[in-house]
């Protein structure tokens, strides 16, 4: 059945699917209409929740980098960046940036929320002689300038607001409760689970984050010709989360916001730290369809005596190779299966001894206290899972960062799998509109953001993607 139709649909109300649609408010006579399962009520924040959503873990802004020395400043990492740097518009992503940062904290402001911004000039110090201890054992470290919203709750009320607001104050755009389950570029609809069709007129902006990749959109689109991924840019990030007492962690780590150290490995790998949750907790992180990766959080109202911090090995693939997310789902599968459909939670003293964590041996532990029960992950031998030259790289990366955090690598570390960043390699996509760059017949424009094209990284990117495509839409 058809619904309706729309200038605009916009798949997916996260973090770049909204800041489309209020961007694009803006425009005269444009028609939106924004399709999501979730309407992110705070209702949503129940202990029972908690854990399950994504996008949760903890709201921070990054942008740039005050250590660096560069005639124009960069955020660490980033394709996104990297495209516009690299043709010489480096004003222009700045002032994107900023536009990004800006909306940011009005959200904030108008949902009378706290935000904290790292790293605090005072503690520059401290940071820099930290950085002066990693740089001759080898560590990279990365500072950006962060705005943080803080942890899951502060997260939610935040995508409450935005969710209220384009439902009560964007006289042009339509919240619909729904799950898209097929996009149909070449006659300019998209169907939902329901089966009601919803057609647009302009364009179609996919913005339905790493759930988009797990739960099937994604790979449709791909099977059929109309997403692929860049040649030479098929990667994945592949780790564990690790859990310590957070005593152990040097205070200049937590005047970060999000310390990123980088090291290589004796295999000549990468690997770095991903995300940092001081007084934080693991959580599992369901996509659907069965996969489920751990994360770092921070509950504001259930903190505990453990950081949380990611460890992930950059898997690089080459030809003829071309299906990252797929390899990275099939990580997920063989450990989810060994811990029947559950993560593994194991002991470093255990890894180190080639067996599997039983409940008793990491109860012995006097120091860490699993912050997930043993019903949500389950004691288990990780190295069973995961492929040998990624396990070697996280187990010397724990050696290494050892030598500035000293006690990591002590016996009683847990470490937590699977933990997969499921994002696509760099896709078929113009960084500078975010329009899909095809051959195929398309009847109106097709735009993908965020999470999903590969190129943006995490949730300044996101809104920047969507400024970008809402401007692009304006100007056409
Ligand atoms: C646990 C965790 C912690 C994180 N912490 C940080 C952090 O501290 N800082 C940071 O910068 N980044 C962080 N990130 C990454 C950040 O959340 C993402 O980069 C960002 O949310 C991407 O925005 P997006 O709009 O692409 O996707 P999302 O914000 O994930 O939104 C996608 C939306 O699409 C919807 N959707 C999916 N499929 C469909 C469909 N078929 N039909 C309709 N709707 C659909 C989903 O329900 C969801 O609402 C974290 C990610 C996770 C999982």
């Amino acid at each position: 059945m058809e619904r309706s139709a729309y200038d605009v649909v916009i798949v997916g109300n996260g973090i770049s699917g909204s800041t489309a649609a209020i961007e694009l408010d803006n425009k005269d006579d444009c028609s939106v209409c924004v399709i999501d399962p979730k309407n992110y009520s705070s209702d949503g924040v129940g202990e029972r929740y908690l854990c399950t959503k994504p996008n949760n873990g903890k709201f921070i802004f990054s942008s740039k980098n005050e250590l660096e020395t560069k005639p124009h400043y960069r955020r660490p990492g980033g394709e996104l960046q990297n495209y516009f740097y690299e043709s010489g518009k480096a004003e222009e992503f700045l002032a994107l940036e900023e536009r990004a940062q800006g909306l940011l904290r009005n959200w904030v402001e108008d949902a009378e929320l706290n935000y904290e911004e790292y790293p605090p000039p005072e503690k520059m110090e401290e940071i820099k002689e930290f950085i002066k201890k990693c740089n001759p054992k080898g560590i990279e470290v990365t500072v950006s300038d962060i705005l943080s919203l803080g942890g899951v709750r502060n997260t939610y009320a935040l995508l409450n607001h935005i969710y209220q607001r384009l439902n009560k104050e964007c006289s042009n755009v339509d919240v619909v409760n729904g799950e898209v389950k097929r996009v149909v570029p070449d006659k300019n609809y998209v169907v939902l689970n329901s089966g009601d069709r919803i057609k647009y007129r302009e364009a179609v902006l996919l913005a339905c984050g790493r759930e988009g990749v797990a739960n099937g959109i994604y790979d449709d689109l791909k099977a059929r010709g109309y997403i692929w991924e860049k040649e030479g840019k098929k990667n994945l990030l592949v780790g564990v989360a690790l859990e310590a007492p957070s005593t152990i962690f040097p205070p200049a780590m937590n005047y970060m916001g999000e310390p990123k150290l980088t090291m290589g490995t004796k295999k000549d790998d990468i690997v770095r730290t991903f995300g940092y949750y001081p007084n934080g907790r693991v959580a599992v992180v369901d996509y659907g369809n069965g996969i489920k990766s751990v994360s770092g959080i921070i509950d504001e109202r259930r903190k505990s005596n453990n950081t949380v911090m990611g460890l992930v090995m950059e898997v690089r693939f080459t030809e003829p190779f071309e299906d990252a997310p797929s390899y990275g789902r099939d990580i997920f599968n063989l450990t989810l299966k060994l811990g029947g459909k559950k993560p593994l939670v194991q002991r470093l003293r255990d890894y180190e001894m080639g067996r599997r964590s039983t409940e008793e041996r990491i109860k012995k532990a006097k120091l860490v206290k699993p912050t997930l029960s043993f019903e949500e992950a389950i004691p288990g031998d990780i190295s069973m899972a995961y492929p040998g030259r990624i396990i070697s790289n996280l187990y010397d990366g724990i050696n290494k960062l050892n030598r500035v955090i000293e006690g990591i690598s002590e016996e009683s570390l847990l470490m937590y799998a699977p933990l997969i960043v499921l994002k696509p390699s760099e896709i078929n996509v113009d960084p500078f509109t975010m329009k899909l760059e095809t051959e195929k017949k398309l009847e109106g424009e097709m735009y993908v953001l965020g999470d999903m094209n590969g190129i943006c990284k995490g949730n300044a990117d996101a809104m920047i993607s969507g400024i970008i495509a809402a401007d692009s839409i304006r100007k056409g």
